[in-house]
């Protein structure tokens, strides 16, 4: 079923290029594969998925231990400071970074691996009580502040969008975190160069590609539902 799904996703995927004048090649599916079991990974991966997405540490850290595969692995969930130190060295971006504290800490943990970690910066697009993530406002200081450290590179922003049976509704979200990007591009803030938009999931990729993403997360779109 995994497989099926995936040459639907796929074609939805060629459609929404077409229509956004995007290359296919700019727009990364990221396979949320989180609760599922590993076998559904090694499902995807005969269908050619290499990157993966998971929202838990403990879960991410069982899976990257398990699965012998050259796969990328993206943490997508919210993060906690005293976890951070099993993510550094291990996965290809974190997704959520939402704070200076937190910043803080993956550049401490970074170092002492010595390497560099790649992050996004979580905005709050549409306000949420309920969500993680910066609000709109706020992600340009942020970013200037986190620019300083030296082990920790800001990629791009991430944006989760409200749960909608109407994806039309969350359009303006997406052309908006691309608009933020652009704008805080504009900037010309030191060591920030900005290009990645993650975007997009199961009920609403299709109009994300269509506004830039240059990464969708999609888990039941692939796996079915959790
Ligand atoms: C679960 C999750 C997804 C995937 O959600 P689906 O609707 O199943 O595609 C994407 N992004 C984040 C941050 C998630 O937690």
């Amino acid at each position: 079923m995994i497989h099926e799904n995936l040459l639907q996703v796929e074609e939805k995927i060629q459609r929404a290029c077409d229509n956004g004048k995007r290359s296919r090649k700019d727009v990364t599916l990221i396979a949320v594969s989180k609760t599922k079991p590993i076998e559904d990974i090694y499902e995807a991966i005969e269908s050619n998925i290499m990157v993966f997405g998971e929202n838990k540490v403990q879960d991410l850290v069982a899976k990257m231990d398990t699965i012998d595969k050259p796969v990328e692995w993206h943490f997508i969930g919210h993060l906690q400071r005293n976890k951070v130190k099993y993510l550094v060295g291990r996965v290809a971006l974190i997704h959520s970074v939402d704070s200076f504290r937190l910043a803080e800490q993956i550049n401490i943990e970074s170092k002492n691996k010595n390497v560099v970690t790649n992050v996004l910066i979580e905005v709050n697009m549409a306000r949420e009580e309920s969500k993680y993530g910066v609000m709109p406002e706020d992600a340009e200081s942020l970013i200037h502040l986190i620019s300083k450290l030296t082990n920790i590179k800001v990629l791009g922003l991430m944006t989760i969008a409200p749960y909608t049976q109407n994806a039309e509704e969350n359009r303006n979200y997406f052309k908006n975190l691309r608009k933020l990007l652009v704008d805080i591009n504009a900037k010309n803030i030191d060591n920030v160069i900005m290009s990645v938009l993650s975007m997009g999931m199961t009920g609403d990729y299709t109009i994300a590609i269509e506004e830039g993403a240059t990464y969708i997360r999609v888990g039941t779109g692939i796996f079915g539902a959790r």
